[in-house]
């Protein structure tokens, strides 16, 4: 039946990392090997190098390279391909969080000189949240790097996860001879060259084959054997179970930037990462072969010419073949929409398509009326789940400075935060907060009510540390609890209260009196 075929040839992942540990040209090199570019150097980094904050140019360079690289599918080896993008850059971790909940696995990026870092633990986190298969690659072999034993247990303690390395590093840096592969016992040379593709692959019986020393000095075969022995006697034989539960993730390593252990990187990959499976609906689980489509949006990107005010929505197909031109029900309006232009993403092409599977991501023009989180059907009443907004961690008021253009204003807050550039949370019934995880934000946000909107506002900074959104079934605890600490309550956009606390120690305080009360640090988003 087609519907399976098509599942099962999609893999479709994000690749994730701390700025500089290498995502960019990992992701070049598998669209290299996927014959989706030609040359190193068409992937385009979407990565914001300045932290200042007033350089305009630079955000609408960003957003204009975000949606042509958002979504890099193409074919290998029969597969179908799918690379969602995630920004790097930390003041856009919100769109990342969202983006992981598009794909079925990830390739993490590490840098074997840094190691784990910042971006590295939070990325984790949510990929942990979800059960994500994780494979891990280490990057940059060629240089001066930390003991490959070392950043193993670094991974294993700062990511809570369990690893399993599935090739070997043969020394790094200036003697770096390349890696064993343990399972295919395939010895795989290094060789600095960032064009070719085909690498000198040498089989050997076993780590201790005399062939091997024709290869590489003695030394290094002695030390090679010692560190098999003991990763052998250390690590659990990896398990594709336990890697699809998101409980253990095999390690690789290598070099992007030299195209060195990439394509075994890619070829294990494509073997034993998940395609669709299923998915959480609030009402039930949807499994990827069921005959009706289902699929959600989890990005909306603004046109960027001003004049025009449509939008993309980045819709995920979780079951069903979507069709163009054909009638779908937007479960959240309870009305039925379709669509005459769906696109596709090939590297960096995007062409309209008349059909879809799970897995897919495609491009929906939309003039407002889809939002991040919302579902789509062939009638069912769904609503897909793990949609998570974050705690913000900056909040600013937003002062209106042109009282004639109140409207426009109001309007482009709202689509803005739709989109997901920031939180909007409205106190005393019309104070607007915003909520954003860095300053770059307020900045975009800014720009863009001015020019596509006509707005002109201000931000003054606020004290607050966190939002927690509150629950609880004493309902008249709650009712208190907001009475009283009416100055640090807000409703979000779907009327939810949130406590804005100004620290951690004023969140132990209100836990302490109200104990009947919950505090979440995220929320679904509807
Ligand atoms: P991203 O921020 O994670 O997308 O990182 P990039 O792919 O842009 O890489 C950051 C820098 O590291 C660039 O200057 C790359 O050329 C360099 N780089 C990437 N891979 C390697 C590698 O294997 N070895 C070395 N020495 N440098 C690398």
């Amino acid at each position: 039946m087609d519907l399976t075929r098509e599942i099962a040839k999609r893999k479709t992942f994000a690749i994730i990392s701390h700025p500089d540990a290498g995502k960019t040209t990992l992701t070049e090199k598998f669209l290299l090997f996927g014959g989706a570019i030609q040359t190193a150097g068409a992937v385009k980094s979407n990565k914001i190098r300045k932290t200042a904050t007033s350089d305009f140019m630079e955000i609408e360079k960003q957003r204009g390279i975000s949606v042509a690289t958002s979504v890099m599918g193409f074919e290998y080896k029969g597969r179908r391909v799918n690379i969602l993008d995630t920004p790097g850059h930390k003041d856009f971790a919100e769109d990342t969080y969202r983006t992981l909940t598009a794909v079925d696995s990830v390739i993490l990026v590490v840098d074997c000189v840094k190691g784990v870092e910042a971006q590295t633990e939070r990325l984790m986190e949510v990929c942990s949240m979800r059960h994500t298969p994780v494979i891990i690659f280490i990057n940059k072999m060629d240089r001066e790097g930390r003991n490959p034993f070392e950043l193993l247990d670094e991974i294993e303690e700062k990511l809570q996860i369990q690893v399993r390395p599935l090739t070997w590093p043969i020394s790094q840096g200036q003697t770096f001879k390349g890696v064993y592969n343990m399972y295919n016992k395939e010895l795989n040379l290094f060789e600095a060259n960032a064009t070719k593709i085909s690498a000198s692959l040498i089989k050997i019986k076993s780590p201790d084959d005399p062939e091997l020393l024709k290869w590489i000095p003695e030394s290094f075969c002695e030390k090679l054997n010692e560190d098999i022995d003991l990763i052998e006697g250390v690590y659990e034989p990896f398990s594709e179970d336990l890697y699809r539960d998101g409980l253990l993730a095999p390690v690789f390593f290598g070099s992007a930037i030299n195209n060195f252990g990439v394509q075994e990187l890619l070829d294990t990959f494509i073997q034993i990462a998940p395609s669709p499976h299923e998915r959480e609906a609030a009402q039930r689980t949807v499994i990827a072969s069921e005959e009706a489509l289902t699929g959600f949006v989890f990005k909306i990107h603004a046109n960027l010419d001003p004049n025009h005010r449509d939008r993309t929505a980045f819709f995920r197909i979780c079951s069903g073949k979507f069709e163009r031109n054909k009638f779908y029900l937007h479960t959240r309006l309870g009305k039925k929409i379709r669509f005459s232009s769906p696109t596709q993403f090939m590297a960096n092409e995007k062409s309209v398509i008349d059909e879809a599977w799970p897995g897919d991501v495609i491009g929906l023009y939309d003039n407002g009326s889809l939002k991040i989180g919302d579902t789509l059907t062939e009638g069912e009443d769904l609503q897909f789940r793990g949609i998570p907004s974050f705690s913000p961690e900056i909040f600013k008021v937003l002062e209106n400075r042109d009282p004639l253009k109140t409207k426009q204003l109001d309007k482009g807050i709202r689509q803005l935060t739709e989109e997901g550039v920031a939180q909007l949370f409205i106190q005393y019934g019309s104070r607007k907060i915003v909520g954003t995880v860095g300053e770059l934000q307020f900045d975009v946000i800014k720009f863009r009510l001015e020019h596509e909107y006509g707005a002109q506002c201000d931000f003054l900074p606020l004290r607050y540390h966190k939002a927690f959104w509150i629950t609880s079934d004493n309902k008249e605890q709650l009712q208190e609890f907001i009475r009283r600490k009416s100055n640090a309550i807000a409703l979000d956009r779907e009327d939810h209260p949130v406590f804005l606390a100004e620290s951690e120690w004023m969140l132990k305080v209100a836990r302490e009196d109200y104990p009947e009360l919950e505090f979440h640090a995220t929320s679904e988003f509807k």
